[in-house]
């Protein structure tokens, strides 16, 4: 059935009026490295684990699955007890809530504790779904600012907490650490003083937490360890970076248990099919076999901020599976001209910046090389008089 409507004909709210959805482009490209997947495939002893736990369910789908996905959040726990950058808080079941995709996770604490009448700030650049999941929530949303080299000091992050909402303080922050698409992890003072200024909820995205540089290295704690005595503190993680399984659509939350108790008043009832549950599950009694890809990936993620420098781009340090480069002429050009040369990645929209997923060793081959290629050709355009085979720069 073909149609000439368009939204303008639809008595869509006005507040969704001109809104654009979130859209990464999903194209067929032999080099993917766009939104942050985990390139290496779900390991051998991870597939076996994870048909067989879902063959047991599906003679059972007839029935809900279990709407407390109890079993799950056992395991989301013991994994997050088990994480060195966590401190040992001992978070159990009661602690834990999972959703499809921490996006998911993320929407009910939004229907939860936002609303019409209700602000959520960000510090932008972020993550671009949080300022979508606030405004279809019905949330007014402010772009918070950040400092040189997109950094955040405490005393800037409170102050733009408390002056949310015409000088009313926002009723929900929004922090990312390792930040996307910057990559840098954030210290946790500024957890601390967006928390002492606002009465409302902070959610710590952590989604590259696992990403991170070790404690002894220069890295940052999680925010997990804030969260003994802080009931309006959240962090929220995804076992679709680290984990390879952003296909399952499994992300999840710490927090004190009553907000967990909130979430239960906004979620769709047996909003986590049984297989979803089940896969899951079975996958994190595997999680060391899932993980092992994280060093790699990380080995490759410092492999192209080293090179950057090379190729007359920068990079900014990263705590996460991928790198942001400057030092581009017109950023949606290189974009299209890596695109033309096989390899996709992401143009966030910052000037002169593209952001690049580190992937497999074959994968940084070939970005690199393709990067080498884009800045030869941006320079002859740049410079079209130098017509010889010249391409040293001043
Ligand atoms: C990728 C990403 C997520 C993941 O979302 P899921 O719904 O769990 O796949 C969440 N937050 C940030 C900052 C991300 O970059």
């Amino acid at each position: 059935m073909v149609s000439d409507t368009t939204l303008d004909d639809l008595p869509l709210r006005d507040d969704l009026r001109g809104h654009a959805p979130y859209g990464a482009p999903q194209l067929e490209v032999s080099v993917r490295l766009n939104t942050n997947e985990n390139s290496h495939d779900v390991p051998p002893e991870v597939v076996e684990a994870v048909v067989a736990a879902i063959a047991e369910q599906v003679p059972h789908l007839n029935r809900y699955p279990d709407r407390e996905a109890d079993a799950l959040r056992d395991a989301l726990a013991a994994f997050l007890r088990a994480q060195p950058a966590s401190h040992g808080v001992p978070l159990t079941r009661g602690n834990v809530w999972a959703a499809n995709g921490s996006n998911e996770v993320l929407q009910q604490l939004l229907q939860a504790f936002g609303g019409p009448g209700r602000t959520a700030v960000g510090f932008t650049p972020s993550y671009s779904m949080h300022p979508i999941i606030t405004q279809t929530s019905g949330t007014a949303w402010v772009d918070g600012k950040r400092g040189d080299g997109f950094s955040l000091d405490p005393f800037a992050v409170a102050e733009q907490v408390r002056a949310a909402g015409g000088g009313t303080g926002a009723d929900v922050v929004f922090l990312t650490s390792p930040n996307n698409p910057t990559g840098t992890a954030l210290p946790l003072d500024v957890v601390e003083a967006a928390y002492e200024a606002t009465r409302g909820i902070v959610i710590v995205d952590e989604a590259y937490a696992e990403f991170a540089r070790p404690l002894g290295a220069g890295g940052t704690p999680s925010a997990i360890t804030l969260l003994p005595g802080r009931p309006r503190l959240v962090v929220t993680r995804t076992m679709s970076k680290a984990f390879a399984f952003a296909g399952t659509r499994v992300g999840y939350l710490a927090a004190d248990p009553a907000v967990v108790d909130a979430l239960r008043l906004v979620r769709l009832p047996y909003h986590l099919s049984s297989l979803t549950q089940a896969a899951a599950t079975a996958a994190l009694a595997h999680a060391d076999a899932l993980l092992a890809t994280v060093e790699d990936t990380k080995a490759q993620r410092d492999r192209l901020v080293a090179a950057m420098p090379t190729l007359g781009l920068f990079a900014l340090p990263s705590d996460a599976n991928f790198v942001l480069v400057g030092g581009f002429d017109d950023a949606p050009a290189a974009w299209k001209a890596l695109l033309a040369h096989g390899v996709l990645v992401r143009d966030v929209g910052i000037p002169g910046h593209l952001r690049i997923t580190a992937g497999t060793a074959a994968e940084t081959d070939a970005v690199l090389a393709a990067l080498a290629e884009v800045v030869v050709e941006e320079e002859r355009a740049a410079h079209p008089e130098d017509t010889d085979d010249d391409e040293e720069q001043a």
